[in-house]
């Protein structure tokens, strides 16, 4: 038999939740001349991100754009609203969630942490029962993932919001929607959140290196008297000087390229059509993974997440090495695993710019994988994710013509 070769053919099935593979037009836009910072067509460029983001976050208010991964914006979101020692409710959705809570507790926040195990995201109620006993209104803030990427669960925001309305809490809402924006229904202000931190490499379709802060004017009144130390992440004078299309540093001029770019693909595709397509792939995914008789993490459909499926492996079979093998072989990526299901899961991403051919592609994949890797399953898990995405275009075919 031949060696192996070592150049790789092809593409990439790059199938971990994020970075998700980029649009070649994505590519393209970034591929240019770097302009001057301070220049008029720099501004016109800032000027159409910054409306542009507005839509994505569905807020009227302005969005920050900062110059940092994902784990900047959460610390931009803290900083900017609260205050040492203040006293801020958290939910342990998975490791994200975990992640979190530990930048607010080395910034000098008081965290109390509603614990999973990890297989379900937010329950609403467990929310408003501990806002009813804060009689002293101590809780300053409620922060929480609208989707954990370690787990694949996926958190009902709206109902969060009515949970802290009904217990009559001032309490700040802060939500996490880096592996979730662009990707399904996100509503910033319609749903009250008070600071949306989001992430460029995910459903943005960019490379890592840009993150967000949508605001609300609650967020803004609190900024005014939260004392935390801020200085790169301060939104006060960010937003002046975005009113004239700069910035008050050097910002990353090939990723605002790039982001005028997705922002333009994305409401050409149409935003409900980009969701539809996320819940489709998902739904087909689960399928595949009940049709091999695996377990999804998630262990309740209410919290499906339409962006990636985590999977657990059966005792004795270790993910990591799963994972190695179909990269060796396959030439594909899935996400890793943490905490508690650490080697017993692997994570397919099925977000960004995927469609179903490339998602066939991935369960293939995973499919010939499994057999390779000697893991009991059944057979026709990729079967049962065509039928359901043939039944799945069948209904919309039907609706077109109606
Ligand atoms: C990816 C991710 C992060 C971290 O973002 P970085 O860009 O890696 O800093 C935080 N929260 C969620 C939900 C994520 O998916």
């Amino acid at each position: 038999m031949a060696k192996n070769s070592s150049r790789p053919v092809g593409r990439h099935a790059l199938h971990i939740p994020g970075p998700t593979p980029l649009p070649d037009r994505v590519l393209r836009a970034m591929d240019t001349p770097i302009i001057d910072h301070r220049g008029p067509e720099f501004a016109r460029l800032a000027k159409k991100c910054l409306e542009g983001i507005k839509t994505i976050f569905k807020t009227s208010n302005p969005v920050i754009i900062y110059t940092a991964t994902g784990t900047g914006a959460w610390e931009g979101a803290l900083v900017n609203t609260l205050s040492a020692g203040d006293k801020v409710l958290m939910v342990e959705t998975g490791q994200f969630a975990t992640l979190w809570k530990k930048m607010a507790e080395k910034l000098g926040l008081q965290i109390e942490f509603i614990t999973t195990d990890w297989r379900a995201g937010v329950d609403a109620a467990a929310v408003e029962a501990r806002l009813r006993e804060d009689k002293a209104k101590e809780i300053k803030a409620v922060c929480f993932l609208h989707n954990e990427t370690s787990t694949g669960v996926l958190s009902p925001v709206a109902d969060v919001r009515k949970a802290i309305d009904k217990a009559g809490h001032p309490a700040l809402l802060l939500v996490d929607t880096i592996s979730s924006l662009a990707s399904t229904d996100y509503r910033h202000d319609e749903w009250g959140v008070d600071v949306t931190v989001g992430g460029a490499q995910k459903g943005l379709m960019l490379p890592p290196g840009m993150s967000f802060n949508a605001v609300s004017d609650k967020a803004l009144a609190a900024n005014k008297t939260s004392k935390l130390p801020k200085s790169f992440w301060a939104w006060d004078e960010m937003i002046v000087i975005n009113k004239i299309g700069f910035f008050p540093y050097t910002p990353a001029t090939q990723m605002l390229q790039g982001l005028a770019v997705s922002i333009e693909m994305l409401h050409e595709e149409g935003l409900d059509n980009v969701f539809a397509r996320h819940d489709r792939m998902a739904e087909a995914t689960r399928r595949a993974v009940k049709a091999w008789g695996l377990e999804i993490i998630c262990r309740d459909p209410k919290f499906y997440s339409p962006t990636l499926t985590a999977v657990l492996l059966p005792d004795g079979h270790d993910a990591d090495a799963f994972r190695a093998l179909a990269l060796e072989h396959f030439n594909i990526s899935y996400g890793a695993s943490f905490g508690r299901f650490q080697g017993k899961m692997f994570r397919i991403g099925h977000l960004g710019d995927t469609n179903d051919t490339m998602l066939i592609g991935a369960l293939g994949a995973t499919e010939m994988s499994l057999s390779l890797a000697g893991i009991p399953h059944k057979k026709g898990g990729v079967q049962a994710a065509m039928d359901y995405l043939v039944s799945a275009r069948d209904s919309s075919v039907k609706q077109a013509a109606e």
